[in-house]
């Protein structure tokens, strides 16, 4: 039998972490529940952290926006400071999975499982994200490429949870984007993804452009080369294109029961490609 703790507070947290060494920690549980049910294997207690006060905040601080680990993807969906500055995570997080889904999944959950087809883990790539790494006796700052190791790998410590995410607003880019392709248009898991910021003068030369690819790898794609290559460019069709061989280089997806290997790389460069479409219009969440 499992026996489960609601602590609702870090404290509570930390005494219940240490009383049960061998517990494992949930958040809306839609990834660890489906995995522990597929093992048949279920720990004699686990811990949920829905009730952790200090987990649930999204607050914006000088110049940042802080966003609690158990921040609900509904949530931010519908939260103001996300849509208006963070447009291409509010793209993401509508193509995640299912209103249930969205109501109980965290954005905390989703970056801890560390899939490489994570909806979540592209925009966080492309803003720059950097996580906060709590123990009870102090915390740390890791950006997130540096935290997600591998597939299922994280650089999380025994002892450490992940309390947020903290995210600089970006306002100076003018295109926020993300599209995912899928085996159907919901409750589909990404085949690829592309997470993309480009900014461009008033006649469309690119100033800056980030890219951040799902699926196509170990962990999320990026790559330095391909938005180097952009830049100077005028966005459009014969740009894009030009740096599909750059992108296609840069990722390593592999074949399995969605996709092979071949078609996911085409993808990579088809979604960069479709940009093309996109021009100098108000952003939108
Ligand atoms: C039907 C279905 C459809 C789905 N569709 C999608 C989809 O389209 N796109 C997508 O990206 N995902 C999808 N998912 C996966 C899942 O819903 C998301 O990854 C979700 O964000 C996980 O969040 P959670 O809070 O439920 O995580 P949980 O299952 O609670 O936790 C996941 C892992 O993270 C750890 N963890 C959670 N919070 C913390 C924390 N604060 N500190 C340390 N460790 C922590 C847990 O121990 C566990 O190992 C789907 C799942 C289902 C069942």
């Amino acid at each position: 039998m499992t026996t489960v703790y609601r602590p609702g507070s870090l404290d509570e947290f930390w005494d219940m972490r240490e009383k049960y060494g061998e517990a494992l920690v949930f958040a809306g549980g839609t990834d660890l529940f489906v995995k522990l049910r597929a093992l048949n294997k279920y720990p004699p207690v686990l811990i949920g952290l829905a009730g952790v006060k200090e987990l649930q905040s999204i607050e914006e601080l000088s110049g940042a926006v802080f966003i609690g680990a158990h921040a609900t993807h509904t949530r931010l969906l519908s939260h103001p400071r996300i849509r208006e500055h963070f447009p291409v995570l509010a793209s993401a997080l509508r193509s995640l999975g299912s209103p249930p889904i969205r109501n109980m999944g965290t954005i905390g959950g989703n970056i801890c499982t560390a899939s490489p087809a994570g909806d979540v883990l592209p925009p966080l790539y492309v803003l720059g994200a950097q996580v906060e790494l709590r123990k009870k006796d102090g915390s740390r700052r890791v950006p997130i490429r540096e935290f997600i190791l591998g597939p299922g790998t994280t650089a999380l410590t025994d002892g450490e949870l992940l309390s947020g995410v903290w995210l600089k607003k970006e306002d100076s880019f003018t295109i926020h984007h993300f599209e995912k392709v899928g085996q159907r248009k919901a409750l589909a898991i990404a085949v690829a993804s592309l997470a993309a910021l480009v900014t461009t003068t008033e006649t469309g030369i690119v100033e800056k452009a980030r890219f951040a690819w799902g699926s196509v790898g170990p962990t999320v794609v990026t790559s330095q080369d391909a938005e180097d290559a952009l830049v100077g460019l005028p966005l459009g069709l014969k740009a894009l294109q030009s740096i599909v061989p750059i992108v296609e280089r840069s990722v390593s997806p592999i074949d399995d029961v969605r996709a092979s290997a071949a078609y996911r790389k085409a993808l990579a460069g088809n979604l960069v490609v479709r940009l093309a479409g996109r021009g100098r219009e108000p952003l939108r969440a």
